[in-house]
């Protein structure tokens, strides 16, 4: 972060604006990862975090096998013969048992037995044969084409260590040494609940002023990429009672809970009064666009709370910016910055100076390799069409003001994000 970002928001003792970075620091801070683990199935392990390390229990490969098919035979046995006589055939599954004798070869397939008394393979495109007999064309090297055991894995070493998050190809080595079951960290929980007397459900009738209630679905879609368990627990209506039930029945089932609306003072929202009876939470003004306020905090030893603000565009990117970082951490994972680019604008951007933007752009990679970006114009926190068209966010540093075409700048591509 440039300096001058966090002076400012230090001398801006009017509005005690805090920086993205510092709520950022002291959230992640103020965050344990989950301790306790379950065994699951191979197939259920996918993306999930290792508890403990495995080792190797057994070399793969297990045998010494062919890499190709062709011909295995003693390699120095060409020192006397150019043809070999085929004394059998090594399949995959199904191995050549006898003993060769001078000259002799076996037929053999990619992944089966090298027999006891050959050493080396030939690629079949390498010989011609009449009859039993093959002609090697020309003299691999000693030891060509012979896979030892080993050497992909040896037993006693490390196969995967602790805090690894699986993927496709650890699932494959799991497999290759027979594992059939994993130990993982349990998957945090989730819940989360729209504030808001406007707040209706898909499929109820609008009154005037009413909104259907956006958030629920942006907040699930986020966090169904993030591997943890998801509770919706519905809209809460702007009532004292309903909504501090609704905060001890979340609190007793997640780990963390999240809350859209009701977080900026002076409304008609009991979530910040309730919040400041019940856990330690703080309410911040962040120096931000969109998204200035945000509460942050305990609802009990147990469960982390986050209140994001209730704007659709500011619930998307206070997620991304503040919570996103601490379900991962949480979950095991270790955290690091989305990755920044610098692009070129291809059109004005817009700015007042004060807060750091996210404004949603659109990018791409040019035929010379530059990025490039365009704004998708209007930057309400109330226009969720930008976030549906975007594929970044542009970060525009706090004391920036408007950008002309032209000029480079940050982005933050997020598509796979949501
Ligand atoms: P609030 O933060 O509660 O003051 O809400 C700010 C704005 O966001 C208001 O226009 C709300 O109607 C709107 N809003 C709050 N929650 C939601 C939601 N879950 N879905 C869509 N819009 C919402
Ligand atoms: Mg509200």
């Amino acid at each position: 972060m440039p300096k001058s970002d966090s002076a400012y928001c230090n001398d801006n003792t009017e509005q005690h604006m805090r920086s993205v970075e510092e709520a950022q620091t002291h959230i992640l801070q103020s965050i344990q990862p989950l301790v306790a683990t379950e065994r699951v199935d191979l197939r259920q392990s996918l993306g999930r975090i290792l508890a403990c390390e495995v080792q190797v229990r057994q070399d793969v490969p297990s045998h010494r096998n062919s890499a190709m098919d062709g011909y295995a035979f003693r390699h120095i046995d060409t020192d006397i013969h150019a043809a070999f006589y085929v004394a059998g055939v090594s399949l995959a599954g199904h191995p050549f048992h006898d003993t060769l004798d001078i000259g002799q070869c076996v037929r053999i397939m990619t992944g089966a037995i090298v027999p006891t008394d050959a050493d080396t393979v030939i690629m079949q495109e390498h010989v011609s044969h009449e009859g039993d007999l093959i002609t090697l064309q020309r003299i691999p090297k000693p030891g060509a084409n012979v896979r030892h055991p080993g050497e992909d894995l040896r037993a006693q070493t490390t196969l995967l260590p602790a805090g690894r998050k699986l993927n496709a190809a650890d699932l494959g080595l799991l497999a290759s040494q027979g594992i059939g079951e994993v130990d993982v960290l349990r998957r945090p929980r989730i819940a989360f609940f729209s504030t808001g007397d406007e707040l209706k459900g898909i499929g109820e009738t609008l009154q005037p002023g009413d909104v259907y209630d956006s958030n629920r679905y942006t907040l699930y879609g986020m966090l169904s990429k993030l591997e943890v368990d998801i509770l919706d627990m519905g809209v809460i209506p702007d009532q004292p009672q309903a909504v501090e039930s609704a905060f001890t029945r979340a609190s007793q089932l997640a780990d963390v809970v999240i809350t859209s609306g009701g977080v900026s003072v002076g409304d008609a929202d009991y979530v910040t009064d309730t919040l400041r009876t019940t856990g330690t939470v703080d309410f911040w003004k962040i120096a931000v666009k969109p998204g200035k306020p945000l509460a942050f905090g305990k609802l009990n030893a147990h469960c982390l709370f986050f209140g994001l603000p209730g704007n659709p565009v500011s619930v998307m990117a206070t997620f991304l910016l503040f919570a996103r970082s601490a379900i991962l951490k949480l979950r095991g994972e270790s955290v690091t910055d989305l990755p920044e680019y610098q692009a070129i604008c291809d059109t004005p951007i817009y700015k007042t100076p004060g807060r750091k933007d996210y404004q949603r752009g659109i990018c791409h990679l040019d035929g010379q390799g530059q990025w490039r970006v365009s704004s998708t114009g209007m930057q309400g926190s109330h226009i969720l069409r930008s976030m549906s068209m975007a594929n970044c966010f542009i970060v525009l540093p706090l004391l920036m003001g408007n950008l002309e075409t032209g000029s480079t700048i940050s982005i933050i591509p997020f598509r796979e994000l949501l």
